[in-house]
């Protein structure tokens, strides 16, 4: 049962750009033919922030089904990953439910007993790539960047991950190793 969910799970985050632009093209449909009341729309985008954290954008969002296109040409170190964070600037979803990613049900967690430690993971995100001495998804003296307000839930760290150590879940995750060395400078 368990691994029928995380194959079903890992199905779901490999085809995420398929499934943002048909349920983009929804909400565009809605909000612009059938006149479904736009603040309803970022009062729905906004809520779901409380389970999931920052998934409007990359899973529903149209505008960011776009930009997103034009900037995932250049992968996650390309420049244009700043220029997609822009677009948001304006946007009352993507500042409420990036602000609940700290706090939000779902979250990121590492497996530290099984975690290889390859840093796969933080090679796939475009946080720990544009700020890695900032930011990493498995090192403890680091900031994790599923809690930043920029994560969109993408799940490229998830899917990056070798033997399933990465998840996207409820709960905490589990810490086994002995406690982390002291922070060192960089
Ligand atoms: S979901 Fe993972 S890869 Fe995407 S921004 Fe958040 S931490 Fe980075
Ligand atoms: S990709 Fe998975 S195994 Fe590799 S460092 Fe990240 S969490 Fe650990």
């Amino acid at each position: 049962m368990g691994h029928t969910m995380n194959s079903a799970r890992s199905f779901l985050f490999k085809k995420r750009r398929w499934i943002q632009g048909l349920i983009g093209l929804g909400v565009f449909a809605g909000a612009s033919y059938f006149g479904i009341n736009l603040w309803l729309v970022v009062g729905v985008g906004a809520v779901t922030g409380i389970v999931f954290g920052k998934v409007f954008c990359r899973w529903a969002c149209p505008i960011g089904f776009i930009m997103e296109i034009i900037t995932g040409l250049g992968g996650p170190d390309s420049a244009f990953q700043g220029m997609y964070q822009y677009h948001k600037i304006g946007c009352p979803i993507a500042w409420i439910s990036g602000a609940l990613n700290k706090v939000s049900a779902f979250k990121l967690r590492v497996d530290e007993s099984t975690c290889l430690t390859c840093g796969l993971c933080d090679k796939a995100c475009y946080l720990s790539t544009l700020e890695p001495a900032r930011f990493s998804l498995f090192k403890r003296n680091k900031e994790r960047p599923g809690d930043a307000f920029a994560c969109s839930r993408c799940m490229a760290c998830v899917t990056a991950c070798p033997n399933g150590s990465l998840t996207y879940g409820l709960g905490k995750p589990r810490r086994t190793l002995p406690a982390a060395e002291p922070v060192q400078p960089e």
